[in-house]
């Protein structure tokens, strides 16, 4: 399958963003509306304390589904933490090479409780196949684990409309702090061989304040934990993309993830 018939139809829904536009997913009617967290967690269960209550992967999975770290879940649906092949359950678990880490849970991310299942996520998938590496043998995550949106603005209403369809808000540093042992805890438990941030929210959670994708992408840095990262767009800058230039977009993120499929020989 080549590039260019992977790639979204530019006038079909998988063209549609992840990000900044409004999501072809109708917000869920609010009898179903409820974010899914344990009744029994502290009203002000920190990230960091729940956290360190976890000592396995899946403990750290269930402990997140409680977190009210900051106040982003109250109107997500649920937790969306990290995955892939690892389980603590299996006697010798597969040793993670390589964890993704993306910004936040878009709509569908929410909806369905995992991570990279959108649009973005598909375009992931075929840009790692692309790249040979397998996605299947990879973790993939967020800097943040609650979706932030507001409601699509209702024409005449400005930004106090309340259309159904939830728009991605980029998240604050507040917030990105506040989920930050998450990620730490994922990291340190998984401790694998690079880490490719996908964007500059996690790159700049990662690897400072000042890291630009747009210079210092497919680079190796020494970074948090003694790991080693990368850094590259996020797949949904790619279906943003002007359509004369999502072709070159595409063959650039494909030519980061092969250098980090190279860092690793
Ligand atoms: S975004 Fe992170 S810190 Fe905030 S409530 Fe969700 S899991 Fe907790």
């Amino acid at each position: 399958m080549t590039q260019e018939s992977f790639l979204p139809d530019p006038e079909g829904p998988e063209a549609e963003p992840e990000f900044d536009a409004p999501h072809d997913r109708e917000r869920p009617d609010e009898p179903d509306f409820e974010p899914d967290f344990d009744s029994d967690q502290p009203a002000n269960a920190s990230a960091a304390a729940l956290a360190a209550t976890a000592s396995t992967l899946d403990e750290l999975r269930e402990a997140a589904a409680g977190c009210r770290g900051c106040d982003l879940w109250q109107d997500a649906l649920q937790t969306v933490f990290g995955e892939g092949p690892y389980s603590d359950a299996a006697a010798e678990p597969e040793r993670i090479e390589m964890v993704f880490i993306g910004e936040q849970p878009g709509d569908r991310e929410d909806v369905e409780g995992r991570p990279f299942v959108g649009p973005a996520g598909a375009l992931l998938d075929r840009a790692l196949g692309d790249a040979g590496i397998d996605r299947t043998k990879a973790y993939v995550t967020n800097t943040v684990k609650h979706f932030k949106w507001r409601p699509q603005p209702v024409r005449g209403q400005g930004f106090r409309g309340t259309g159904k369809r939830r728009i991605h808000q980029k998240p604050n540093q507040e917030q990105i702090n506040a989920c930050r042992p998450w990620l730490d805890a994922e990291l340190g438990m998984l401790k694998p061989r690079l880490v490719v941030c996908l964007g500059a929210t996690a790159a700049q959670a990662l690897l400072g304040r000042s890291f630009r994708v747009t210079r210092q992408r497919g680079q190796l840095f020494d970074g948090p934990g003694g790991l080693r990262y990368t850094a590259t767009v996020h797949p949904s800058s790619i279906l943003r993309a002007d359509s004369s230039q999502r072709e070159a977009a595409y063959a650039d993120f494909v030519d980061d993830l092969r250098n980090a499929l190279a860092a690793l020989s």
